[in-house]
């Protein structure tokens, strides 16, 4: 692989769709043709998309072959991707594409990252004021909600065009879109009359805005929470131990989301509204053997609204009273469990409030282990 006439250095903790979005912006070529002259697309057979394969794990001739290409060594290179997080953070590995893999992502992990304006403003460097700073990879999960350093939560969709109203498969829109900078918003914009071959993008510039004094700030303990998420993905914390603390929680949001509006009193009040949006927009529908179809609530789920998130996190399992199915769930959640076991992922496990029956209950964990042998 010959190396690229100019590279860039990877910013800390940022992404690879961030990396090609800066550094085909420097070469003024498309993010997909630099993906493609670089190894880590293969175009032939996705001419027009780039979906999430790249972002999860990159193989051992990939990493060689975007190395030589970028000048970025084998560590940075593998850096740009969600891979370290496969074992603490069960549903990374869930999403992995492969033969034995679902096609779909685990809902607990976005291919659409939310982000944090102030963070896109870079931090001031030449580079930064060219390029922008990073689209971090830590947005990728919905457990992130906030930006501790800029004091708020993080940005869903882009203020001006509202997209993406929920997650896409493809790592970023308008991947052949040479034109827009780093920071700008590719979603397309619809036209009426005007074909899709000749659509354009948003092109609102997403970084720097800072929020107004209306809009809902991260409250201190949702800080705390944040910081406790951050430390289980960071810290030397045994890959078992993180894995656990993400399943407490998925488990207890999903009993929250399941019993909603019953449980809206275990949510702060602020909240209610965005939480109460979120469920109630989360319906699906499913094919039913005799031809029918039925509609379904979707409760194993994180919204990207990252306020509504937080506040459906903040109950996790530590702050959660030690008799779970007799003191805080409402008795009607209680006696769909009791009555119909298994009615969705780890709902039998209400039954039994010490913590080792729940880590043991859930789909993710299980899954963690079959992967790591
Ligand atoms: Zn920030
Ligand atoms: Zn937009």
């Amino acid at each position: 692989m010959h190396p690229l006439p100019r590279s860039l250095d990877p910013i800390r903790g940022e992404s690879v769709g961030s990396y090609l979005r800066r550094l085909s912006y420097r070469l003024g070529i498309s993010p997909l043709y630099l993906a493609n002259i670089t190894g880590l697309q293969n175009t032939a057979r996705q001419p027009h998309r780039m979906g999430r394969h790249a972002l999860m794990e990159l193989d051992e001739d990939t990493i060689t072959a975007f190395g030589q290409a970028t000048r970025l060594t084998r560590s940075e290179v593998a850096s740009l991707t969600l891979a370290s997080w496969k074992y603490s953070y069960p549903p990374t590995l869930r999403s992995f594409p492969g033969p034995a893999q679902p096609v779909r992502q685990d809902s607990w992990l976005l291919v659409t990252p939310r982000f944090c304006p102030q963070c896109l403003a870079g931090n001031g460097t030449d580079i930064g004021m060219l390029y922008g700073g990073p689209w971090k990879k830590e947005w990728h999960l919905p457990i992130l909600f906030s930006c501790i350093e800029h004091g708020v939560f993080l940005s869903h969709e882009c203020p001006h065009c509202g997209q993406p109203a929920r997650d896409s498969a493809a790592l970023m829109p308008r991947p052949n879109d040479h034109t827009l900078h780093p920071t700008q918003c590719r979603w397309t914009v619809e036209t009426p009359g005007v074909r899709k071959r000749m659509s354009r993008a948003c092109g609102y510039r997403l970084d720097g805005r800072t929020a107004t004094s209306d809009e809902l700030k991260p409250t201190a303990p949702l800080f705390a929470l944040q910081r406790e998420i951050i430390d289980s993905l960071t810290r030397k914390t045994p890959h078992h131990d993180a894995a656990a603390f993400f399943t407490d929680l998925r488990l207890v949001v999903a009993a929250l989301t399941a019993s909603w509006p019953g449980s809206s009193h275990l949510v702060e009040l602020d909240y209610r509204d965005r939480v109460d949006a979120y469920v109630s927009g989360q319906t699906d529908f499913r094919r039913t053997g005799g031809g029918g179809i039925r509609r379904y609530k979707v409760v194993d789920a994180l919204p990207r609204d990252a306020a509504a998130g937080a506040a459906l996190c903040r109950r996790h399992v530590d702050s959660l009273p030690p008799k779970i199915c007799t003191t805080a769930w409402p008795p009607s959640f209680v006696k769909d469990s009791e009555t119909r076991p298994g009615a969705h992922p780890g709902t039998h496990s209400f039954h039994d409030t010490r913590k080792p029956a729940l880590l043991n209950s859930g789909p993710p964990l299980n899954h963690l282990h079959a992967r790591s042998g």
